[in-house]
């Protein structure tokens, strides 16, 4: 067994029932993506438009497709024909292009908000009020091509674990508040995408359902 082979079993060996890997491929070349595919991996993320379209186009056809980096609304219209999940709707804005761009492909596209609770600056993300707020004016009622499917978010950079864990937590009680809030539609609601090569296991304590690893199976990452 090859080298990320034998890293996706280990993981795959953590893992609870109701959570899946997400392979981080991006800056990984296709032979990477293509020996994860081969030890079954089916589940991969890409954070820049480009490089996802080249290796859709490159991949079997049976991989699912999640974008998990910044989207920018321009490029929107590249990705929505065959995405499967876009873990970091991060306004308004943008979940109005996907929708109009899924619309024109006969697609409903399953879209996450993301939500920022780490300690580092971010131009990224809603915060949990903003969240909130947002969501009382009942958006998603306007946009029927999309399905708001739950929450992405990333805890702070640190080794400080009491704070990975805390921040994890409100993660996960904000997601709780939502699913019950009666605004977004608590039966498509069931994704919690945390968790990264470093804090998967903390976000796991929390009932994370989408852990999204790259460094961890594919090695550093070269840039
Ligand atoms: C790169 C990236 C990951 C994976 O990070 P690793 O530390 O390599 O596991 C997860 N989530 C997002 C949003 C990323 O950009």
């Amino acid at each position: 067994m090859n080298e990320i082979a034998r890293h996706i079993e280990t993981i795959r060996h953590e893992l609870p029932g109701g959570t899946r890997l997400v392979a981080v491929s991006k800056f990984h070349p296709a032979e990477a993506l293509m020996e994860a595919y081969e030890a079954g991996q089916r589940i991969f993320g890409e954070s820049r438009v480009q490089e996802l379209v080249a290796k859709h186009e490159a991949l079997p056809a049976d991989v699912e497709w999640h974008f998990i980096g910044h989207l920018q609304t321009n490029k929107v219209k590249y990705i929505v024909p065959f995405i499967s999940l876009i873990h970091s709707v991060d306004s308004e804005k943008l979940l109005a292009v996907i929708d109009s761009e899924a619309a024109k492909c006969g697609r409903v596209v399953d879209c996450l908000l993301e939500i920022h609770v780490a300690q580092e600056e971010s131009k990224y993300g809603f915060t949990p009020d903003s969240c909130r707020e947002w969501l009382r004016t009942n958006p998603t009622g306007k946009y029927s091509h999309v399905r708001l499917c739950g929450l992405m978010g990333m805890a702070s950079f640190t080794d400080d674990e009491a704070q990975v864990d805390r921040e994890f937590g409100q993660l996960k009680s904000l997601f709780d508040e939502l699913k019950n809030s009666g605004e977004v539609d608590a039966a498509a609601f069931t994704e919690l995408s945390m968790g990264m090569s470093h804090d998967y296991r903390l976000a796991l304590r929390h009932g994370s359902t989408l852990v999204r690893i790259g460094t961890s199976i594919f090695g550093e990452r070269v840039y």
